[in-house]
């Protein structure tokens, strides 16, 4: 029985709010799970249920849920300024430590970075600044941005442009025009059966580089601005490429002078066991957009990490560029982040993550890819995917009538345990503090829901 206060605020919400990425009808049919409060790695229901956070929010709740520390950091600088901007010659002393922390933790190359309000705002930042780039250089025609299929880069209307999920181009667009998608280095779902059990990883990973290089060739170089992709792809199925992807994309980029857009939303501040993605993949990319992780989700912030080469030529060429949001380094956001950057710093998580927690989940995860409907588990640092299959031996999917992955992640939220489904691909990527035992708990509640979806 739910209780009338919960029905009382499904009620309202079911009437006034309208909520992202959800199907409104469906959502009138069934009532929302009221969250109500939280600690470490576990949500609270309104009904009084417990549920282990497998998404560490929308992965983002990186030093997980209840930290007063980063509470303290915010309502100080909330007392102390509350708000100013970083328009034309102002700022604050938050904005102006946490760019220089940022720029420390990156690559060397990296000594700048321009602040959003979210990774959407960070991804539409960087579609204007690589135009904006090598139209300063002279090559104005150099304007088409190459993405990749299935990604996600934000909701804004270039963030969805620049993402690859065809369901978003569908609806209310157009896309920004100049945008092109590749194919996802997908293993699994796109290597291993569909194009010949003989084909290594290896191989599939240096042909979806190729690819990108047609595409090159096609649209002419002197077309192609930049090339952005996330290390590993978070939203699209947690897609790990093979090891050989990274480097022959690197060649390639190289080869026809593009520039590389790392979209570090998901992937940064520790979640493969680096403060960045690319530094896992030895990348040096132009750009990095940044979010989510940086604050651990406490309060919204983004922003564009700038390589020298770009930085320099907008700065020294450019006079003023005529982009940034009133939130740009919102002074209470950058202290949470500020802070976030110390604890994680003092706590040593990134290096929990790549030597400790990480090789411990992919142990255990692995376990998982025994299961009569797992065709792969996979992981890397603490981001892991699981693929559901109804036949082992040929990978075939489920009929897409059952909609596997959605009754597999409302089992798992029955259970209590947050997994994300797309398609029939299960995603998990929990907070970088989560211990040893909540691993177990984590995997043990997946196992039983793979077990009632089976
Ligand atoms: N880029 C990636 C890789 C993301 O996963 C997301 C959000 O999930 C975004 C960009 C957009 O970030 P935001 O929701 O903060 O606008």
């Amino acid at each position: 029985m739910i209780s009338p206060s919960t029905r009382e605020l499904q009620a309202l919400d079911r009437a006034h709010h309208l909520h992202p990425f959800t199907d409104f009808k469906a959502l009138g049919e069934e009532g929302s799970r009221i969250v109500t409060h939280a600690e470490g790695v576990y949500i609270h229901d309104s009904e009084g249920n417990r549920i282990l956070d497998g998404m560490a929010g929308l992965w983002c709740v990186n030093l997980g849920y209840g930290r007063d520390e980063l509470v303290d950091a915010a309502t100080a600088q909330l007392r102390e300024l509350p708000y100013y901007n970083n328009f034309f010659k102002t700022t604050h002393p938050p904005a102006v430590r946490l760019a220089e922390q940022l720029c420390r933790l990156a690559p060397a190359h990296i000594n700048r970075v321009f602040f959003t309000g979210s990774g959407s705002e960070a991804n539409d930042t960087v579609l204007r600044m690589v135009r904006r780039y090598w139209a300063l250089k002279g090559k104005p025609e150099k304007h088409i941005v190459i993405a990749r299929e299935n990604a996600y880069h934000g909701s804004t209307v270039a963030g969805m442009s620049l993402g690859g999920m065809a369901p978003m181009h569908g609806q209310g667009g157009p896309c920004v025009p100049g945008i092109e998608h590749i194919r996802q280095p997908y293993w699994f779902g796109e290597g291993r059966f569909s194009q010949g059990r003989d084909q290594s990883p290896a191989a599939f990973g240096r042909a979806c580089a190729q690819v990108l290089e047609q595409r090159i060739q096609a649209l002419g170089e002197d077309n192609v601005a930049a090339f952005i992709a996330e290390p590993v792809q978070g939203a699209g199925g947690a897609i790990i490429p093979p090891q050989s992807y990274w480097p022959a994309v690197k060649a390639v980029l190289a080869k026809y002078d593009i520039l590389l857009v790392a979209d570090e939303v998901i992937c940064g501040f520790g979640r493969l066991g680096e403060w960045f993605g690319s530094q896992y993949y030895g990348l040096e990319p132009d750009l990095m957009s940044i979010a989510k992780g940086l604050s651990s989700g406490y309060l919204p912030i983004g922003g564009v990490l700038v390589g020298d080469r770009v930085a320099e030529t907008l700065i020294d060429e450019g006079g003023e560029f005529f982009h940034g949001f009133t939130y740009s380094g919102h002074p209470a956001c950058a202290a949470v982040a500020l802070r976030n950057l110390e604890l994680m710093e003092a706590e040593n998580v990134v290096a929990r993550v790549r030597d400790e927690l990480g090789p411990y989940l992919a142990r255990r995860w692995a376990e998982l890819g025994e299961h009569s409907i797992v065709g792969e588990a996979r992981s890397l640092g603490l981001i892991g995917a699981l693929e559901l299959v109804a036949d082992k031996a040929s990978g075939e999917r489920f009929a897409r009538t059952l909609a596997a992955g959605n009754l597999c992640r409302d089992l798992c939220f029955q259970n209590g345990l947050v997994m994300r489904s797309v398609g029939d691909t299960m995603i998990i990527s929990p907070p970088l503090v989560i211990r040893h035992e909540q691993i177990d708990e984590l995997v043990a509640l997946a196992r039983r829901a793979l077990d009632e979806t089976a």
